[in-house]
């Protein structure tokens, strides 16, 4: 059964028509040819809401066009995402801009004040729990503001596209990348992102099939619900693609370059773009398969040593890498699940049991 955008908002309890929802949309106002800022508040009114608003810039062209919407900081401690983007917005001259690039330099600032992927306030994962609650958590007023006061408007305001900037985070190795989900029942929107992903010139571009049903009917903030901000942006009917690169390892000037080409391949800025093919082009059949948690989990925990690198080619059965005790032992060999690329494995770490080893496509 495949199911459209219409279906699915039908489907979420959680969705609201956005109408009804938005409040405040200072960016919407940004004055053209000038890069403004401001505190976007969180959706509630107790101390610690107050504290955590969302920093956002804006840079609003002179003429009308498109408007970019680059969320970062879904997870405070992915610095890469924030650095570039923060980098990208001040390198743009909002004089040579058609439309407006509005940048949410650190939505989670909770997580990022205490340089965690969840938030201490409540221990969610921002990238779980979409559309979000006027009502809920701290992190679910933050899912509810974003998909109303952003995602949620109406033209002209209504984002063109949607950016999340995300890195493998601080114990991973990973090929820069932009991902993308298909969904079956909207053909039009999946190709849109597919193009979009390959206009970066970021060297992996990943397509994963995805069940919009099923993260409707999902638990929210359950680590596989797939309420992530693609689906957010799904249920706004706007295109959108997710980044990630490698935490320290120089992700920002691919993030940077990735930015630019978008503008130029949407028309904002004057250009073209060199055609810059992706290194590994991959699109991933069935529901789940975007997961990257899901991957290659070790049964035990231990010393992780890698064997395997990222860009190898692994056959099924492969060595990826070997988790050891503390005399220096074998306790389990991690070996590859399928043929394929490795796009991620982690670094020498501990690992607790059910930590994913590495993620081959
Ligand atoms: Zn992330």
């Amino acid at each position: 059964m495949e199911f459209s955008i219409a279906t699915i908002r039908q489907q979420d309890p959680w969705y609201c028509d956005p109408e009804t929802a938005i409040r405040l949309s200072t960016w919407t106002e940004a004055p053209g040819g000038l890069r403004t800022h401001y505190e976007h508040p969180v959706v509630g009114d107790d101390p610690l809401t107050k504290e955590r608003g969302l920093p956002v810039t804006v840079v609003a062209g002179v003429e009308d066009g498109p408007v970019l919407l680059l969320i970062a900081g879904e997870h405070g401690n992915e610095y890469e995402s924030i650095i570039a983007l923060q980098e990208a917005l001040r390198a743009l001259d909002p004089t040579a801009l058609r439309g407006k690039v509005v940048g949410v330099n650190c939505c989670s600032v909770d997580s990022y004040l205490y340089q965690s992927r969840v938030a201490n306030a409540d221990g969610q994962n921002l990238a779980r729990v979409y559309p979000g609650k006027a009502d809920g958590t701290l992190t679910e007023r933050v899912a509810f503001t974003l998909q109303n006061d952003f995602l949620g408007q109406a033209a002209p305001h209504k984002p063109t596209l949607l950016v999340a900037l995300h890195t493998f985070g601080p114990r991973l190795m990973g090929a820069t990348l932009s991902g993308y989900n298909i969904y079956p029942g909207e053909p039009s929107l999946s190709r849109t992102q597919r193009q979009v992903s390959l206009q970066t010139g970021l060297p992996l571009v990943w397509g994963h099939e995805f069940d919009a049903s099923h993260a409707a009917a999902s638990v929210m903030g359950h680590e596989a619900s797939g309420r992530t901000a693609l689906y957010a942006a799904f249920l706004a009917g706007i295109p959108a693609v997710y980044w990630e690169t490698a935490w320290g390892m120089g992700g920002e000037a691919e993030y940077m370059r990735g930015l630019s080409r978008l503008m130029v391949h949407l028309g904002m800025v004057d250009g073209e773009n060199a055609p810059l093919e992706p290194r590994e082009f991959i699109e991933s059949v069935g529901h789940g398969a975007g997961l990257m948690s899901s991957h290659n989990q070790s049964p035990v925990a231990g010393l992780w040593r890698p064997t395997a690198a990222v860009w190898d080619r692994v056959r099924q059965g492969d060595l990826l890498g070997t988790v050891y005790d503390l005399y220096g032992d074998p306790a389990h060999e991690m070996r590859a699940q399928r043929d394929g690329v490795v796009i991620s494995v982690p670094k020498n770490q501990y690992l607790d049991a059910g930590t994913h080893c590495g993620i081959v496509l």
